[in-house]
């Protein structure tokens, strides 16, 4: 094998894994395999080790606003272990301990450099079933997409986010306990958003 052999072999191809798919606004979640696409550049890819189910779940199935987002995955509070990386991510490497973060931080937006606010614009609340980076999906199904909850779609064995959408935590933190610290952690982000457009 030569030297670019094993460099090209060492990038992160697809996965299969299984994932609980939604395939409708409340209709039941089957556990389907799915294919995932490697990280794309800033992204990391997540072996999800442990989720939450939040209401914000619940709420966004049942709603029929979003019909059109379908077959889709929800889930956005997760702990887990970082699988691999892609282009450009110099904050994580393979084995890392993360929680993922439903609003993320870019660093360099208004609000990132505020010094109060991490209400992102740039890794904010997506609602539309896309990542932030290219607009488009990381999971399909025989070459369909299937579309992203927040930009997390923890309810998988495996998940890719922008890695602006995860923090590292240590690797003696119980992840079974923390994946509930999940939500919080991006939601006081949204808390001093409030504080900061209030000053
Ligand atoms: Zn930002
Ligand atoms: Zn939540």
């Amino acid at each position: 094998m030569s030297l670019t052999d094993s460099v090209q072999n060492k990038q992160p191809g697809v996965i299969t894994c299984k994932a609980a798919v939604a395939w409708g606004p409340g209709k039941p979640m089957m556990i389907e395999e799915v294919e995932l696409s490697p990280p794309q550049s800033m992204e990391i890819r997540v072996k999800v080790v442990c989720t939450s189910l939040c209401r914000s779940d619940v709420t966004a199935w049942l709603s029929q606003a979003q019909a059109s987002i379908y077959p889709r995955i929800f889930g956005h509070e997760a702990s887990g272990i970082v699988e691999s990386v892609g282009e450009g991510v110099t904050e994580f490497v393979e084995g890392d301990h993360v929680l993922t973060l439903f609003t993320g931080e870019c660093m360099s937006c208004r609000h990132c450099t505020s010094g109060k606010s991490n209400i992102c614009q740039v890794l904010g609340l997506k609602r539309d079933g896309v990542m932030h980076g290219d607009q488009k999906t990381r999971f399909s199904m025989k070459g369909k997409p299937v579309y992203h909850y927040c930009a997390v779609s923890s309810f998988s064995e495996y998940t890719v986010v922008h890695s602006g959408c995860a923090v590292k935590v240590s690797p003696i933190a119980p992840l079974d306990k923390i994946c509930l610290l999940s939500c919080g952690a991006a939601a006081g982000n949204l808390w001093n958003a409030v504080q900061f457009n209030r000053n």
